[in-house]
């Protein structure tokens, strides 16, 4: 396969832009490659990048795309919104009908605020819990990613575990000194935090997702639960990923446990830039003009992402008898495959799997549950194996501690394809582990 266009273009990339990406695992750099490939066109569950290669797409845009690229009815609402103006600066009446839905969706938000990304939810809605609870410090979990707001990235996950390290420099110790971690699943740990009684907020992903994927305990996400109540800590459950993912009502639906305060994107706006943070109405009546605690933005509810949202999220509401269950029968097939393919070829790996996401972890661990599970595996392994699938025209995530999504638009026959592409990879893995 030829990647010609695509290196001639970091090329130039790298000379404008700083490391030639708008966002860093977009760089390819953890699974040894020179360039990565500049995608040009998406249709369904297939990508097309600038050397005309066509490839099945698992990235899908790390998870907005849960219908696949352009699908006809987000296409149309967009063309008809952008027909009417791309920004007021004035309220419309599509925001509130998105607003109404996603409380529908999601009875636990009774109101919501919406942002232009998941970085500004999380930011937003931290300072919203500070303000309520009258308390500075946050707790969030070793290898959790909430964004890159100043005070969500200490031990973070995502783009900053793809390259090796997992604080950012440029943060003062002031905001460092304020935001507490634990190990994902360290029960005793939250508890020694949260009882002395001056963390505002507990911020997680309830399924994380930006460590590679990791399937909670229910007892677990139960006694944060408790914890968070007994000590008057807020619950943030940041569903930027699993919101509209696992069910329509996110993670809080699939485990029947209810956050305080919830923080959405991706999927709300069906590939175009949305995001939102929301709870109970007596918390988020704080927000001014109602209240002192500041959130605006000159683009947030933008009419054309709204619409692709709205669009999206009433497809989903509309199919959703059907919808999970099958996107959870495509990813179990692959996944049950995915497994038995390891066991044949002797390669050593746990796959993580909730609804429609999951995770090769190549480790020896059993399990993994934690970022130090997460850690052991081996990234090589892993380059191994994101390069065979690239050259056979199969975009996985370019890193480890990634999640692969699988959308509606994924057919039988493009996890049949994926599936021999997997085991040619795990062919060259296995000989490579016995000393072939
Ligand atoms: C992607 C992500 C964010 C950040 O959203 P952006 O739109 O990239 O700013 C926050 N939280 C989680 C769990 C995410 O996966």
């Amino acid at each position: 396969m030829e990647h010609k266009i695509s290196t001639e273009i970091f090329k130039k990339a790298e000379k404008y832009i700083p490391g030639g990406v708008n966002s860093p695992v977009r760089a390819f750099k953890s699974v040894n490659r020179k360039a990565p490939i500049f995608a040009c066109k998406g249709k369904g569950a297939k990508i097309w990048d600038e050397d005309g290669n066509e490839y099945i797409d698992y990235i899908c845009s790390w998870g907005p795309l849960i219908l696949g690229h352009n699908p006809e009815n987000v296409i149309n609402g967009v063309r008809e919104a952008i027909e009417m103006g791309s920004s007021f600066g004035l309220p419309t009446k599509m925001e509130v009908e998105l607003a109404e839905l996603i409380t529908k969706c999601c009875p636990s938000i009774e109101k919501v605020r919406l942002t232009t990304s998941g970085t500004e939810a999380t930011m937003s809605a931290v300072r919203v819990a500070r303000a309520y609870t009258n308390r500075n410090k946050i707790l969030k979990f070793e290898g959790c990613y909430h964004g890159h707001s100043d005070s969500l990235l200490v031990k973070s996950g995502s783009g900053l575990l793809t390259d090796g390290y997992q604080d950012s420099n440029g943060i003062t110790d002031g905001v460092l000194k304020d935001t507490l971690t634990v190990p994902f699943g360290n029960i005793s740990a939250i508890k020694t935090v949260l009882e002395k009684k001056d963390v505002a907020c507990l911020i997680m992903e309830p399924v994380p997702a930006n460590m590679g994927m990791i399937y909670p305990d229910v007892k677990f996400l139960k006694e944060v639960r408790e914890l968070c109540t007994s000590t008057g800590t807020i619950l943030i459950f940041d569903e930027v990923i699993s919101g509209f993912r696992l069910a329509l009502g996110g993670a809080q639906e699939f485990f029947s446990i209810t956050p305080d305060m919830t923080t959405l994107g991706k999927i709300i706006g069906g590939g175009y830039p949305v995001g939102a943070f929301g709870g109970k109405a007596e918390i988020m009546d704080l927000i001014a003009p109602v209240g002192r605690v500041y959130h605006a933005g000159t683009l947030s509810g933008n009419p054309v992402s709204v619409r692709a949202g709205y669009e999206t999220i009433s497809y989903l509401y509309n199919n959703r008898e059907t919808l999970y269950k099958t996107l959870e029968e495509k990813t179990q097939y692959l996944v049950n495959n995915i497994k038995e393919l390891a066991a044949k070829y002797n390669v050593p790996a746990c796959v993580n799997t909730i609804g429609s996401l999951f995770t090769i972890f190549f480790t020896e661990r059993p399990e993994v549950n934690n970022l130090e599970d997460a850690l052991s595996s081996n990234t090589e392994n892993f380059a191994i194996y994101f390069n065979t699938m690239l050259e056979d025209g199969i975009v996985c995530p370019p890193s480890q501690f990634e999640a692969h999504f699988i959308s509606m638009a994924h057919t039988k026959e493009d996890l049949d394809k994926t599936l021999l592409s997997i085991e040619k990879a795990f062919k060259v893995i296995g000989e490579k582990n016995n000393g072939k």
